[in-house]
C-alpha cells in the first residue's frame, strides 16, 4: 500500500546550475471564421488586445551558440568519454530490491532531505503568479497535453529553472480509471476533473491542439477554437521551444471496421461519458414510448453491446449492472427483463492482463442474476461472448466475421488503442529532417537523426514515439522528451498504454529535467547495435558530483548503477492492476516481486498477490480515492458515493 502512494511524493526541489537565454515564440498565422465547439476567450483576447510578449525571437540564436559551449565545455568532453559498455551496463534494470528502496527513499526520505525550492507544486504555491515569459531568462518547455503524463511531469517540474508552457485543446486532467463510473452516474463528472491551472499554476496554459510539429526547426503550428456567442473563429499560430514533453496520449483504434465512427460510443473523454449517460437513459425512455409494442422491439431498444473485453469494456460493464440493478427497479421496472448487455471479444478471454482465476471471478459476477421485486423470475442481463470478432456496424445491427449479427440500442467501442495524427505527425517529422544541430551535438559524428526514429519504427515502436531510456525522443536531439501512451522507450519490453506507466514516466522526467544532468549531449554514432546511439544524462561537471548533496533515493540510485554522475534511466515499478466487477465487488492483482520480463538478473518468480470480493472493492476504492489528484476531489468523490447510496443516480437527460 505504501509503494502505491509512491507516485504521489512531490519531488523536492534541487539547486538550479545555470539559466538559458528563453527560445519560445509565438506568432499569429492567420485568423479564419470557422463556428465549431467552444474554446478559451483568452487567446481572441490576445489577439485583440495584443498578445502578451511570450518571448524574444532573437534569443533563438542565443540558445544554439550556448548548447554549443556547454558541450564543449562540458557535454562534449563527456561525450566521447563514456563507453558503449558502460552505457549498456546502465541502461540494465536495477535490481528490484534495491528499486524498492530507492521508490521508498523517494516518497519517504527525499522530502525530509530535500531543500525546498522547486516552484511546482499548486496549492502550495498560490500565490506565485506565473511569470511573463519574456521577462525570464529560462530555459522554455512547452508540454503537450494534459493528460496522466502530462499532469505528473507539472507536478515534478521546478519552475524555478523552466518556463513551462502547457498547449492542450483541454485544459483539465481527466481520472480516466472513473470515467466507467461517470457513465452511468456513480461519480459525477465534475469530481473526476481537475484545472490543470490548478495543478500547477506557476506554468502558462494555452487552449489549443498542436497540428504540425517542425522538430528541426523546434517549432509547431497550433489551432484554437474561440467562441463567442453562437459564432466561432478558428485561429492559428506557431510556437517555439527550448524543449518538448510530448504527452498527447493515444485515440481509440476502431481498427479501420466500417461503421464503429459513426454509430459506437467510445469511453475516452468526459464528453463521451456524457454522452453515454444519456444514450443509455434515451434506450430506456424509447423503449417506453407507446410506439414500442412488441418485445422484440423493446430488447431491440434495451440491447447494450460492449465491443472489447479489456478493463475498460468490463468497467464499464459492471457500472451499467449496477446501474440496471440499482436504478432498474425503481425507474424500470416493467422493462426490466428486456434488458440484454453483451460482451463482445475477439480474444478467447476476457481481462487478459489478470491471472486466470481473477478472470473465472470476473466472469461469474458479470453473468450474475439479479432478483427484482415484484418480477418472480430472476434476470440475467449480461452474456460473454468470446472469439467473435466485429466486421461492421450500421445503425440497427453489428455484424460479426462469423455471420451472426446483433441488433441493438447502444454500443461501446473499447476494443484498443491508435495513432493520433499529431503523432504521426511528429514522427514523420522526425524521420525526414536532418538538423543542422546534429553535427553540432552530435560531436561531429552526425548520424543519428531521422535514422534513429526510423530504425526505432521498424525494430519496437511502431507507430508510437520512439525514445530512449531517459525518454528522449530518438533523433529530438535530447530537446524532445516523450512520455505515456503515444511513446514506447527502447531497451525495455514494451510498457503497457496505463495511467500508472504515464504518471510514473511524468514524475521521472520531471525530476529528471530539474537535475542538473546535461540532457542534450550526443554521442557520435554507434556502431555496437546494442547500445543507445544517445549518450545518457551526465553531470559533466565533477567538482559539482561531489559537492551536490544528492537526495537519498538519488545515492540508493547511484550505489546500484555504481555510476555517480549518470542520470539513472527510467525504470517502471508495477504496481499491479485493479478491475471493478459491480455490485460491491473488485479484482486487484497487487505485484509484490517482478513479472519475468521486468526482473533483470533476478531469479525469483512474479508474486502476485490477488484480492477479489469486498476486499478487493475495499482496495479498488482506496486506491482510487488516495490516486486523485486533490484532496477536493477527493472529498467530491466520497460525497458522490454516499449520494448514490442514499439517493440512487441521476437519470435526468442533460
Ligand atoms: C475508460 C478508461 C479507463 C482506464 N482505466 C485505467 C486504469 O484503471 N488504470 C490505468 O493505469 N490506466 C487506465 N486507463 C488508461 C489511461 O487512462 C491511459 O493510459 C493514460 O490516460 C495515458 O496517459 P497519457 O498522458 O499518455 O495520455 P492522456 O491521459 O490520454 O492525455 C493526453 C492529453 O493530450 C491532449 N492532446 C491530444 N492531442 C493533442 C494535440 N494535438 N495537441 C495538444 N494536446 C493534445 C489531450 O487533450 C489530453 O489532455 C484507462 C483509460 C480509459 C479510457
Amino acid at each position: 500500500m505504501l509503494l502505491l502512494l509512491s507516485n504521489f511524493a512531490y519531488f523536492a526541489s534541487l539547486k538550479v546550475n545555470a539559466f538559458r537565454a528563453p527560445l519560445i515564440k509565438v506568432k499569429v498565422t492567420q485568423q479564419t471564421s470557422t463556428p465549431t465547439t467552444p474554446a478559451s476567450r483568452a487567446i481572441k483576447t490576445w489577439l485583440k488586445d495584443g498578445m502578451p510578449p511570450l518571448a524574444d525571437v532573437d534569443d533563438a540564436t542565443t540558445e544554439t551558440a550556448d548548447t554549443t559551449t556547454a558541450l564543449v565545455d562540458g557535454g562534449g568532453g563527456g561525450a566521447t568519454a563514456i563507453s558503449h559498455a558502460r552505457i549498456a551496463k546502465v541502461i540494465k534494470p536495477r535490481p528490484y530490491g534495491l528499486f524498492l528502496a530507492e521508490k521508498g527513499a523517494s516518497l519517504f526520505l527525499d522530502p525530509i532531505f530535500g531543500s525546498s525550492t522547486t516552484s511546482n507544486a499548486s496549492s502550495s504555491s498560490s500565490s506565485s503568479v506565473a511569470p511573463l515569459l519574456h521577462e525570464t531568462k529560462k530555459e522554455s518547455i512547452i508540454v503537450l497535453g494534459t493528460g496522466w503524463g502530462a499532469a505528473s511531469f507539472l507536478k515534478n517540474i521546478n519552475t524555478d529553472k523552466y518556463d513551462v508552457t502547457v498547449i492542450s485543446p483541454r485544459n483539465y486532467f481527466v481520472f480516466t480509471p472513473m470515467l466507467a463510473g461517470a457513465s452511468v452516474g456513480t461519480v459525477d463528472y465534475k469530481s473526476i476533473t481537475q484545472p490543470i491551472r490548478e495543478i500547477n499554476n506557476n506554468v502558462r496554459y494555452i487552449e489549443a491542439e498542436a497540428t504540425n510539429i517542425d522538430t528541426s526547426n523546434r517549432g509547431m503550428a497550433c489551432t484554437s477554437i474561440v467562441c463567442e456567442g453562437n459564432s466561432c473563429e478558428t485561429i492559428e499560430f506557431t510556437v517555439n521551444y527550448d524543449k518538448l514533453v510530448f504527452a498527447v496520449g493515444a485515440k481509440t483504434s476502431t481498427f479501420g471496421t466500417p461503421g464503429v465512427e459513426e454509430y459506437c460510443n467510445y469511453l475516452k473523454q468526459i464528453t463521451d461519458a456524457q454522452q453515454i449517460k444519456n444514450a443509455i437513459v434515451n434506450c430506456f425512455e424509447n423503449a417506453g414510448l407507446p410506439t414500442c409494442i412488441t418485445n422484440e422491439d423493446k430488447v431491440k431498444e434495451l440491447t447494450f453491446v460492449i465491443i472489447g473485453a479489456g478493463p475498460t469494456g468490463i468497467e464499464f460493464c459492471a457500472e451499467l449492472l449496477d446501474f440496471i440493478e440499482d436504478e432498474g427497479p425503481r425507474y424500470y421496472r416493467d422493462l426490466l427483463p428486456f434488458v440484454r448487455i453483451k460482451i463482445v471479444e475477439a480474444a478467447p478471454t476476457i481481462l487478459r492482463p489478470f491471472e486466470d482465476g481473477m478472470r473465472q471471478e470476473a466472469i461469474r459476477k458479470l453473468t450474475r442474476s439479479i432478483l427484482v421485486e415484484g418480477i418472480t423470475e430472476p434476470i440475467q442481463p449480461c452474456e460473454i461472448l468470446l472469439n467473435k470478432q466485429v466486421s461492421e456496424v450500421t445503425a440497427q445491427y453489428i455484424y460479426f466475421k462469423d455471420g451472426s449479427k446483433i441488433q441493438y440500442g447502444m454500443s461501446l467501442w473499447a476494443a484498443g488503442i491508435g495513432q493520433l495524427p499529431i503523432t504521426k505527425n511528429i514522427i514523420e517529422s522526425l524521420t525526414t529532417t536532418t538538423t543542422t544541430t546534429d553535427n553540432i551535438t552530435e560531436g561531429g559524428g552526425g548520424g543519428g537523426g531521422g535514422g534513429e526514429q526510423s530504425k526505432a519504427q521498424d525494430e519496437f515502436a511502431r507507430g508510437r514515439v520512439g525514445v530512449d531510456p531517459w525518454l528522449r525522443v530518438l533523433g529530438g536531439h535530447g530537446h524532445i522528451f516523450s512520455l505515456g501512451d503515444c511513446s514506447c522507450v527502447s531497451h525495455t519490453p514494451t510498457l503497457p498504454a496505463t495511467a500508472q506507466v504515464a504518471s510514473q514516466q511524468g514524475e521521472y522526467l520531471g525530476k529528471l529535467l530539474s537535475n542538473d544532468y546535461t540532457i542534450d549531449a550526443m554521442s557520435s554514432s554507434s556502431s555496437d547495435k546494442g547500445a543507445v546511439s544517445l549518450l545518457p544524462p551526465m553531470i559533466n561537471d565533477h567538482q559539482l558530483v561531489s559537492r551536490r548533496s544528492k537526495l537519498p533515493s538519488e545515492q540508493i540510485a547511484a550505489y546500484t548503477m555504481s555510476e555517480a554522475n549518470i542520470a539513472p534511466p527510467f525504470q517502471f515499478l508495477d504496481l499491479g492492476i485493479l478491475a471493478y466487477t459491480g455490485s460491491g465487488s473488485a479484482l486487484a492483482q497487487v505485484q509484490v516481486a517482478p513479472s519475468r520480463e521486468g526482473r533483470g538478473d533476478e531469479t525469483w518468480d512474479p508474486v502476485r498477490l490477488q484480492i477479489k470480493g469486498k476486499v478487493g472493492f475495499a482496495l479498488w476504492r482506496t486506491i482510487y480515492l488516495a490516486k486523485q489528484t486533490s484532496t477536493k476531489n477527493v472529498i467530491l468523490v466520497t460525497l458522490d458515493w454516499i449520494k448514490v447510496k442514499l439517493f440512487g443516480r441521476d437519470i435526468s437527460i442533460l
